[in-house]
């Protein structure tokens, strides 16, 4: 009888835990719910010296860095957009880039390289080593010989800068057979604010680069919002306050995907997509960041 008891007794302790336990994780993860950051306006677009431009190409990218009118240009678009991304560079001023980046060789991140090669002068072009037969990449060839300008690969955890902003190389890949996942992925850095620049990597590549340095206030999201990136896991680890996705819609892929911006969501980040709301102007004192929305002609229309 007393041994009965006993066993009442520890098994009702049991019980008891498991309910307190539980109380004590339903009470953690609702105080763990993030809490969306406001967005501040830029009121002067010249008023700090570090800006990253995520211009309006459609279903495609192209980032500009400016610091101290020092430019780094990643990724240029579609074929169509250019010519208009020329003019759009002209008028604000630029004559020439630090760095060019081509994350890889694919049409919607390097269409309009050839036009930026022709019209700017480029003291470092990278893109990653992939011989690639397709059209658009051989011109970028062509017109990179015509210039004197080196094809450069950099290596992964290599930096570069640009005045005070460091541009540090998470990623680059060589597999022929899949040229998303040799994307450059880009950490960049201005004081005390972080950027991380995903161009197409998938999830694999997120995988890789988990146990580095990534955790960012900004981060361009993976291939347009693609449901093949951008993972549960990667996306805590990074908990960016704000999450640019660079796409046109509609799209032949479904684009962002819906399971994505759930998860951006949940991680409480500001979801900036530029379909929404053109060029997306990200400026920083080296502390805060601020937004600016342009409609800029920046992306080709078939009329
Ligand atoms: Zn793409």
């Amino acid at each position: 009888m007393r041994k009965l008891k006993q066993t009442i007794g520890k098994i009702l302790i049991v019980i008891l835990l498991i309910i307190s336990y539980q109380k004590v994780i339903n009470y953690i993860e609702k105080e763990n719910i993030p809490q969306k950051t406001t967005i501040e306006e830029n009121q002067n677009l010249n008023n700090y010296p570090f800006q990253i431009h995520f211009i309006d190409v459609g279903e495609a990218d192209c980032i500009l860095i400016n610091n101290n009118n020092q430019y780094a240009l990643i990724d240029a678009g579609n074929n169509e957009d250019g010519n208009k991304l020329v003019t759009y560079f002209k008028s604000i001023g630029i004559e020439k880039f630090q760095y060019v980046i081509g994350t890889h060789a694919h049409e919607d991140h390097i269409g309009g390289m050839d036009n930026i090669i022709r019209n700017f002068e480029i003291m470092h072009f990278y893109m990653p080593k992939v011989e690639v037969n397709m059209k658009t990449y051989q011109e970028i060839r062509e017109e990179l010989k015509k210039k004197n300008i080196l094809y450069e690969t950099p290596k992964i955890d290599s930096t570069f800068t640009l005045s005070n902003t460091t541009i540090k190389v998470l990623s680059i890949g060589d597999d022929k057979e899949d040229i998303n996942s040799t994307s450059i992925v880009l950490k960049v850095t201005y004081q005390n604010t972080n950027y991380l620049l995903m161009a197409d990597a998938t999830n694999d590549v997120e995988q890789k680069i988990l146990n580095k340095n990534i955790k960012s206030d900004l981060i361009k999201i993976g291939h347009h919002g693609s449901n093949h990136s951008s993972s549960a896991t990667f996306l805590n680890k990074v908990k960016p306050k704000y999450a640019i996705i660079s796409v046109g819609t509609p799209n032949d892929y479904g684009f962002p995907k819906k399971v994505t911006l759930d998860k951006l969501e949940r991680i409480g980040a500001n979801i900036l997509r530029t379909d929404e709301l053109g060029t997306i102007i990200a400026s920083s004192d080296g502390n805060n960041i601020y937004f600016n929305y342009l409609k800029t002609d920046t992306n080709y229309i078939e009329k």
